[in-house]
């Protein structure tokens, strides 16, 4: 019997940290979206266990980060090792000490949370939201039409059925099945020929406020990070570097050695390496190897197809990126998604997603390459400079950035950038034009005063006025002009707002990016109807 094929406005193919995310953040705006993911249950392992500040302002607009910072915890102090003797401490992240009060950074700091637990808080979220995973389910196939993507997937007993979507996402990982089947080549290398091993096992005895560290172990560097929510360890472990015969594949060079990732293997590279007697060795919940590689697919599109993760961008884990960038992209993508097929925006919005993120991801990929190859664990070489929060990432030569504002001050905010947060210290006004927010999560502002966190009292910051799925509005130090449906706008005047914003009238994305910052309210017709928005 053949079936009739499945409709969906949007295929996410992996369920990975990319695909659950925008999988979230469509599921909010009323986007009907079929995720599908291959295993039969989510990835297991703790390997991309650093949120970055930036994807730490991403999940709070997503309703998760509650939950996050409850799982997590802030990064602890490295504490070298040799002989078995704790030789000194010191830090991955930021300079020594609390992290300066910074009324605009809300999470001025990376939080650590192992990535199967992100994965889950993110699938419980989509779950509250009204999505679900289709687990067990694989796309082997796809073809592409005027109107739609027809896709193959192959279900758990080995079922067929056919998938038409408006749009597909490859969010399949470095591995993409969708990237290879519409034919974008990667181009990149690898960061270093050395393998590695990654695990999550269970230790006695080590304490667990530090990160441990043993630059100097005999076959390579090993690293234990005590993960929050578990009482397992993050076992890192170079290869390669120096005789360990009893890991090097039969035969093998020594420079060529391969990680065992048994069981036993792995608890063996720990005995080896570290004073820790086997015994104090435990469960090994999950083990890969690996060489670190950096890769950048050419394009980011193919018709309606979009690359998104690490199916469009592989990282070395040096810097703590790939998830955050993953995250990051489907954010960019989700809203502009939202805005074509919920508001009516022109279809030339989606071309704005490869020319945004392409070039973030090219420059990310020579961060992490950069710090990989400062090398040195023991030393800080791997020590994470600002860039790696991804604050300062934005679009100011982007396609949707328009800057209208003449003579401004080298120091200026501009168009294109991060839009900061601030308290509502001066005055605020606002309104919020609710009737075509379809989907909106978040609480709204209605009349003459700003009220809007998550509908549980008095907004307190910008960032309560911009959660949710809508375009905001910001009238700085000016009147607040008529604005189409769906659109929130605020007066505010005064305040950290003012000093920080200049005056003016700002667009604010719904992913938090300033679209359009001008003094002239005439602009603002023609920039929200790019966005669907009239
Ligand atoms: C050792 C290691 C350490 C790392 N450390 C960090 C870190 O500290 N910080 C950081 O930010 N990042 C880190 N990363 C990177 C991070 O793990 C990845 O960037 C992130 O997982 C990418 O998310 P993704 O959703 O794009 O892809 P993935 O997590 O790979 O998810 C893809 C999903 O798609 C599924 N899939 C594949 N093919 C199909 C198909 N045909 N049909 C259906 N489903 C399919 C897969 O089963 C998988 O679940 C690390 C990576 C490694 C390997």
């Amino acid at each position: 019997m053949t079936h009739a094929p499945i409709r969906t406005e949007v295929l996410v193919v992996g369920a990975g940290p990319t695909g659950l995310t925008l999988a979230c953040d469509l599921a909010r705006r009323g986007v009907s979206a079929l995720l599908v993911e291959q295993a039969g249950a989510l990835f297991p392992g703790s390997r991309g266990k650093g949120l970055q500040p930036r994807t730490q302002e991403v999940f709070e607009d997503l309703g998760l980060l509650t939950a996050v910072h409850a799982a997590g915890r802030p990064y602890p102090r490295m504490l070298n090792w040799e002989d078995g003797e704790p030789q000194g401490e010191w830090d991955l992240v930021g300079d020594p000490g609390p992290a300066v009060p910074d009324p605009t950074v809300p999470f001025p700091s990376v939080w650590m949370l192992p990535q199967w637990r992100t994965q889950e808080l993110l699938h419980e979220r989509l779950r509250e939201l009204g999505g679900e995973v289709v687990l067990g389910t694989a796309l082997s196939g796809l073809d592409q039409f005027p109107d739609r993507v027809e896709a193959r997937l192959t279900g758990p007993e080995g079922a067929e059925r056919t998938v038409s979507a408006r749009y597909l996402v490859a969010a399949d990982g470095g591995r993409s099945t969708v990237r290879r089947a519409v034919g974008i080549p990667m181009a990149g290398g690898q960061v270093d020929p050395r393998p590695a091993l990654v695990a999550d096992l269970e230790i006695d005895g080590l304490d667990r406020r530090n990160w441990h560290v043993w630059p100097k172990a005999p076959g390579g560097p090993l690293l234990l990070c005590p993960l929050p929510s578990t009482t397992a360890f993050q076992l890192f472990a170079q290869f390669g570097t120096g005789g360990e015969p009893e890991n090097a594949a039969a035969g093998g060079a020594e420079n060529e050695a391969e990680p065992d990732t048994s069981p036993e293997g792995v608890r063996r590279t720990v005995a080896t390496r570290t004073h820790l007697p086997e015994s104090a060795l435990g469960r090994v919940h999950w083990a890969s190897g690996f060489r670190p590689r950096t890769a950048l697919a050419e394009r980011f599109r193919e018709g309606r197809v979009f690359l998104a993760g690490d199916a469009a961008h592989m990282h070395s884990p040096a810097g703590g990126q790939g998830l955050n960038t993953s995250v990051q992209d489907a954010y960019n993508l989700g809203w502009k998604l939202g805005q074509v097929l919920r508001h009516g925006a022109d279809e030339a919005l989606l071309d704005s997603y490869e020319e945004e993120r392409l070039p973030i991801a090219a420059d990310v990929l020579e961060i992490s390459t950069r710090l990989h190859r400062a090398g040195g664990v023991g030393a800080g070489g791997l020590r994470r400079g600002p860039r790696t929060e991804q604050l300062g990432l934005g679009y100011e030569d982007g396609p949707l950035t328009v800057e209208a504002r003449p003579g401004l001050a080298e120091d200026a905010l501009r168009a294109g950038e991060r839009a900061p947060d601030a308290p509502l210290d001066g005055t605020a006004n606002g309104t919020a034009n609710d009737a075509a927010d379809s989907g909106a999560d978040s609480g709204t502002s209605s009349g003459a005063t700003s009220t809007a966190d998550s509908g549980t009292g008095e907004a307190r910051r910008l960032f309560d006025l911009f959660r949710g799925p809508h375009v905001t509005v910001l009238a700085v130090g000016r009147a607040l002009p008529g604005l189409p449906a769906g659109v929130h706008g605020h007066r505010i005047d005064g305040g950290v707002t003012e000093r920080v914003y200049g005056p003016g009238l700002f667009v604010v994305r719904p992913d938090g990016y300033l679209g359009l910052a001008t003094h002239d309210p005439a602009d603002l017709p023609g920039y929200l109807g790019r966005l669907g928005l009239r």
